[in-house]
């Protein structure tokens, strides 16, 4: 377990008059429901970073012609909060989501976040909020930090004031039914980002771009969609909002991090596991006609997706210009089964976490 330091403007607690009631998480949709403070602080040009604080959960007022609100200047994370059987609260690789805010920010403009903030900021909240990370089997606080450009100015460049704010919700298992895999449909017209783009960020604006082919798959039936590269349509890129890893031959094969391919602290961690476990590893360009191929001659063992949301997501089926591959007789395969436990393992603090992952906040 690693602890940081406090070297960083003391944090201003305002503790909420009343609290809220703790909802049953039993079918609660995601990220609905908010836990009693937030964590905020702002930005000036000139002055900086300044007056971190907790308060209780509360609309923002922001001038309308906020700059977030028109040219979408805009990124956040995606973390949880685990509790584990000992009753700590444990945070899984929170460096590395501190890193990617930053990297984040550079695309976007955006001013560097000090690491130690984000840090801290975690800690006062998730120390304030520990009741709201629930304890039940599966179950987590999710954490959304994230930084928009609150200047009001209609002119295209980058805003003068910032708002960095930490909001979290309790969410529930998000396998109830357990772990099944899930129909896929490959997307070929609309992409989700293109190199030298901000795909490699998390913005709002790569979502925004999503949710069209995301919405015309489920309603014929899929989970997800299959991004393709916005170049020439043939190469895998990410499936929804997770990265994508196969199981060809033997080795396991993922697409490359060229820039249109967000990269996922949960693919990190699977990769550093794979390899411990001494899996060959191929992170590497792979065509969608090398994948159907692949699943019609066999070769094509497994397929899932990784983030922080679902962890690890079976494929079971992938649909590309009408027609279906069935991969791994269409049931969870035993690798991907593996990568579950222990991942989940180490994040809820049942598993020994060799690579020292979890930070324990209180
Ligand atoms: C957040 C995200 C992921 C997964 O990242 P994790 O750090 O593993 O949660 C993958 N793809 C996209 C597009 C994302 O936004």
């Amino acid at each position: 377990m690693k602890e940081s330091v406090t070297r960083v403007e003391k944090i201003k607690i305002e503790r909420a008059q009343r609290f809220k009631e703790k909802p049953s998480l039993d079918g609660i949709p995601f990220g609905t429901y908010f836990s009693d403070h937030m964590f905020l602080m702002d930005y000036d040009e000139g002055r900086g970073w300044h007056d971190p604080r907790v308060v209780p959960f509360a609309n923002f007022e922001l001038s309308p012609a906020a700059a977030v609100f028109h040219y979408a200047q805009e990124i956040f994370e995606g973390m949880k909060a685990y509790r584990s059987p000992k009753g700590d609260v444990l945070l899984f690789r929170p460096a590395e989501n501190a890193k990617r805010l930053n990297s984040s920010a550079e695309r976007l403009c955006i001013p560097q976040l000090p690491e130690e903030y984000f840090m801290e900021g975690l800690k006062a909240l998730i120390g304030l909020d520990r009741d709201w990370v629930p304890s039940i089997p599966d179950t987590s606080l999710y954490i959304r930090p994230f930084i928009i450009a609150t200047s009001a100015q209609l002119g295209v460049h980058a805003s003068a004031q910032y708002l960095f704010a930490i909001i979290t919700c309790p969410v529930g298992s998000y396998y109830p039914e357990g772990l099944n895999p899930v129909r896929i449909l490959i997307e070929s017209d609309d992409v989700r980002a293109v190199r030298g783009g901000t795909g490699y960020t998390k913005c709002g604006g790569n979502y925004a771009a999503s949710i069209r082919a995301g919405q015309r798959a489920e309603n014929q039936g899929y989970s997800q969609v299959l991004w393709l590269d916005g170049i020439d349509r043939r190469h895998i890129e990410e499936v929804g909002s997770m990265n994508v890893m196969f199981l060809i031959g033997g080795k396991v094969v993922t697409p490359a991090l060229t820039g249109s391919v967000l990269p996922g602290i949960t693919r990190k961690s699977c990769l550093d596991l794979l390899r411990d476990w001494g899996y060959e590893i191929e992170e590497r360009a792979l065509t969608v006609d090398e994948l159907v191929a692949a699943a019609e001659n066999g070769a094509l063992g497994e397929a899932w997706g990784t983030g922080t949301a679902a962890v690890i997501s079976p494929i079971g089926e992938i649909t590309y210009r009408g027609s279906v591959s069935i991969i791994g007789g269409g049931k969870i395969g035993a690798l991907t089964r593996k990568l579950y436990d222990t991942l989940t393992g180490i994040q809820w603090g049942k598993t020994e976490d060799k690579f020292a992952w979890s930070v324990k906040v209180c």
